[in-house]
């Protein structure tokens, strides 16, 4: 079960991914995680540098989708403006809409990212699929409330357990 919640690859920032780097592990298809991940929680729109950046992906040849738990209105107003397709109300870590934004970008599973800011939604449901995922530190400000209360702290935990294993 512990092995489910390990992230292929823990980065700080958003730009430490590689994108040659996932190309050489044959991924065609990235999907992003929404808030703490590609914009803060309490912004509406997808900071400029993540912009250009998303669209370095693109230019790479990535295809590039949006899963978030978060409602329709507000994935939408971000995927639109970055012109990407996107599953909301994901519910992850189920399987269902990871498999549903795989199917949007027309990859499968070992040839899918998944770049998200939390081991218990984002990370567990793409290793269930076998996606190669990565933990990305969360973009600083505020959070959903049982975010906070809950899923930080048990991260911490499993955290801390990754680092004394120095498994990265
Ligand atoms: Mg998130």
């Amino acid at each position: 079960m512990l092995a489910l919640l390990y992230p292929k690859q823990y980065v700080s920032s958003l730009f430490d991914v590689d994108p040659d780097d996932l190309l050489r592990r044959g991924i065609r298809g990235i999907l992003f995680d929404l808030d703490n991940t590609i914009v803060p929680r309490d912004v509406s729109r997808c900071p400029r540098e993540i912009t250009a950046w998303l669209e370095k992906l693109k230019q790479h040849g990535f295809k590039i989708c949006i899963v978030s738990n978060n409602n329709t209105q507000r994935v939408r107003l971000v995927a639109d403006a970055l012109a990407v397709p996107a599953v909301c109300h994901a519910i992850k870590p189920l399987k269902r809409p990871f498999r549903r934004a795989m199917e949007l970008m027309g990859t499968g599973p070992h040839e899918t990212a998944i770049i998200g800011d939390q081991i218990f939604t984002d990370i567990l449901g793409g290793n269930r699929l076998g996606l190669y995922t990565v933990l990305v530190s969360p973009l600083p400000g505020r959070e959903f409330w049982a975010t906070r209360l809950f899923n930080r702290r048990m991260e911490k935990f499993v955290l801390s357990r990754l680092k004394k294993r120095s498994y990265w």
